[in-house]
């Protein structure tokens, strides 16, 4: 337990993620609530469409758009003869309607209808938001209904916290270690260990939010998502006095190997030649799968065996490179305080790379965010350069740009004499970058400004962080991050995002908005 009058900052997010081992019932269990999370994301969006049909001819017609407005006409809705009704005969012929409502209603956990019902409130606010001008980013159309197969299979269920009784989502109970309890489905065997968990649930390091349950390649799995505590103040970088502006490393994503990283002086010191080679080994059998669907008769029971192998194969190779990110951001993060990159969006489509190129860059806009993330976990900063940034072309001795440089230039050479790697010079120009632009800003940069740098501190502050038991060492991370830290992906209108669409509903939904990357 927390230490007496000093409180544990909780303020990183991170996912725990197990795979289920439910038996034969749990599996239709599960199935269920799935289905009746579609089943009331696919009425909702009815209702609403209807609503806005009517309001064409009565302007008057309410129409349900917000997450609370949906649940309240949910409900409304499955209490009546729309949702289900029997028709019974009387013993003289006279036929009687009798209002069931939805009649299978009470075989799912509620939570699944009202978490549903809150997706489609994000969904539509999303989409009258980029209509308005108010969201940045790709388009957005309006919702669509949820076909029974394609989608993920997925519902969602919070943690409600009863008052003085346990909390809905349990892990590890009844001398189970190996068993999360679900509310309305009881308790799941899961195939992981769940013991780093269970010692930051007891210790109160931790405190589960919500629990996602879908269902990927062939096997159940439940995502847990955990409000932990700040790591340990040994694992933060020193804060720097404000003149200094040494120690950034620049990170460019290199054309022949995944990135290189540099000091300003010039100093190599990452070299990641290339994901892993279980990810070119993929690709083959990958061809070979995906040609052995294509030669299966449609709707036979050998062409659905083969797409379910295809399905573990792409599970498999996600897994692989999921796992490589998460290793080279855990070491740049952990050496070093200071990190550049460039940015993201623009240079790829700028510079004329090729395919392979834009094959990684998933990888790469994925690998930023762990960086980011992490980074700030540690109370590091991380900087992406200008745009328009000439990292690669410039001179990092003399400031001469070459303009002249193509794509078979390995090595970067001026006039003046210098000469380097061509993905070591960017990496140093990068890091450059961050020595001279981490200070022109006067006022102290913080997620509000753009969300750049990323120093996030603590609001007691790092140095005077008390030593109780809350702290969280790094290898809790969790299994998974998706979210960042609170702050700095916290989308606020301030900085172009949406708003939480529950805010002011009630503090029930609190936990129910599913952070973005
Ligand atoms: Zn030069």
């Amino acid at each position: 337990m927390c230490c007496g009058t000093l409180t544990c900052e909780m303020s990183r997010h991170t996912t725990f993620k197990f795979c289920l081992d439910a038996t034969v019932e749990q599996h239709k269990v599960l199935a269920r609530h799935a289905g009746a999370s579609r089943f009331a994301f696919n009425q909702c969006l009815r209702m609403v469409k209807t609503a806005l049909d009517q309001r064409r001819t009565d302007p008057d017609i309410p129409v349900p758009w917000t997450g609370f407005d949906l649940i309240n006409a949910f409900n409304a809705w499955k209490k009546t003869e729309d949702a289900g009704r029997v028709f019974t005969v009387g013993t003289e012929g006279t036929v009687e309607a009798m209002v069931t409502g939805l009649a299978w209603r009470a075989q799912v956990h509620q939570q699944v209808f009202e978490e549903a019902a809150v997706d489609l409130g994000t969904g539509l606010k999303a989409w009258s938001d980029y209509r308005a001008g108010n969201r940045k980013g790709r388009r957005v159309g309006f919702p669509r209904f949820k076909k029974k197969t394609g989608a993920l299979a997925s519902f969602r269920l919070r943690n409600k916290h009863a008052k003085n009784g346990p909390p809905a989502i349990r892990v590890g109970d009844n001398d189970r270690p190996r068993s999360i309890t679900l509310p309305g489905i009881g308790a799941v065997g899961v195939h992981d260990d769940t013991r780093k968990l269970r010692r930051m649930l007891t210790k109160g390091r931790a405190k589960i939010l919500f629990a996602t349950v879908g269902q990927h390649a062939g096997r159940w799995w439940v995502s847990l998502n955990v409000e932990a505590a700040d790591l340990h103040p040994a694992h933060h970088h020193q804060s720097r006095s404000p003149g200094d502006d040494g120690g950034w490393v620049g990170i460019d994503r290199g054309l022949s190997a995944f990135l290189v990283a540099a000091t300003s002086d010039g100093e190599e010191v990452a070299r990641i030649t290339d994901a892993p080679k279980s990810l070119a080994a993929g690709i083959k059998r990958q061809q070979r799968l995906a040609k052995s669907l294509s030669r299966k008769q449609k709707g036979s029971r050998n062409r659905r065996d083969a797409a379910a192998t295809l399905g573990r194969h792409h599970h498999h190779v996600a897994n692989v490179r999921r796992h490589s990110l998460h290793q080279v951001s855990n070491s740049l993060v952990k050496t070093h305080d200071r990190l550049v990159i460039e940015n993201l969006n623009v240079s790829g489509m700028l510079a004329n790379r090729r395919l392979a190129r834009a094959i990684s860059d998933a990888g790469w806009a994925e690998f930023a965010r762990h960086l980011k993330y992490k980074q700030a976990w540690r109370s590091g900063e991380l900087v992406a350069a200008d745009r328009w940034y000439p990292s690669s072309r410039l001179c990092p001795a003399c400031g001469a740009i070459r303009g002249d440089l193509t794509l078979a230039d390995r090595v970067f050479t001026c006039g003046c004499g210098h000469s380097a790697d061509r993905d070591a010079n960017a990496a140093t120009n990068l890091a450059r970058w961050g020595q001279t632009h981490h200070q022109t800003s006067p006022e102290p940069r913080t997620p509000k400004h753009g969300g750049r740098a990323t120093n996030a501190r603590r609001r007691d502050g790092a140095d005077r962080h008390p030593s109780c038991a809350g702290e969280t060492s790094p290898v809790e991370a969790g299994t998974d991050v998706h979210t960042a830290p609170r702050g700095l992906n916290r989308r606020s209108p301030e900085n172009g995002g949406v708003s939480n669409p529950n805010r002011g509903c009630s503090t029930r939904f609190k936990a129910c908005r599913q952070s973005g990357g």
